[in-house]
């Protein structure tokens, strides 16, 4: 099947729905994204990403990549930690935290992290304006009655589209 005989409907503006989009478009396959809220929005914590998350975000499209390093940040600690949080800590006073079970180091700012509404901002600064479609809430999803127009996209607004150009 060639790339222009498929089309795609993404829902949401979160940032798996633009990293996908960006990702599809960069192999030349048409996409259009619906976000329910009138506009992108990330609520204000941070997020890191592992070296390995960082080498996805290169294959899926390097400007992903670029767009997180342009917000990225050190993170406190190199190490991942797993702890034994499921048995309370004993009484001996000295063990008052969870018991250290193993690390992985990371490598030297092998875990960044970055503002999520700043690494969104930054992706959603590399889609094309007539991509997304704002305020469209996605309500349910079946195929098209005509089968080369794919799936149809009923939204809560009582309009429809398919995923076919
Ligand atoms: C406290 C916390 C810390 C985390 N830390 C990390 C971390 O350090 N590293 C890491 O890799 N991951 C981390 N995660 C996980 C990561 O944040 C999520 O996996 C990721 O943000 C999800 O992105 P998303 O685009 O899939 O979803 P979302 O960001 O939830 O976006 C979904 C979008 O879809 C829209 N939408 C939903 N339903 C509809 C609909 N019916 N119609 C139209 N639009 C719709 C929403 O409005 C929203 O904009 C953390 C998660 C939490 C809660």
């Amino acid at each position: 099947m060639s790339t222009d005989t498929i089309g795609v409907a993404i829902i949401g503006t979160g940032i798996k729905g633009i990293t996908l989009a960006l990702g599809l478009m960069s192999r030349g396959i048409p996409v259009r994204v619906y976000e329910r809220a009138r506009d992108f929005h990330e609520i204000g914590a941070g997020i890191g990403f592992t070296l390995n998350a960082e080498w996805a975000m290169k294959v899926v499209d390097p400007r992903i990549h670029a767009a997180f390093k342009r917000v990225a940040m050190p993170n406190a600690s190199d190490w991942f930690q797993w702890v034994d949080g499921f048995n309370e800590p004993g009484t001996d006073p000295r063990e008052t935290e969870e018991q250290l079970l193993f690390k992985i180091y990371l490598g030297e700012r092998g875990f960044e992290d970055c503002h999520r509404a700043q690494f969104l901002g930054e992706l959603a600064r590399l889609l094309p304006e007539n991509v997304v479609t704002s305020h469209k809430a996605l309500d349910t999803v079946e195929p098209a009655a005509d089968k080369s127009l794919g799936q149809l996209l009923r939204f809560q607004d009582g309009t429809t589209a398919t995923n076919r150009p």
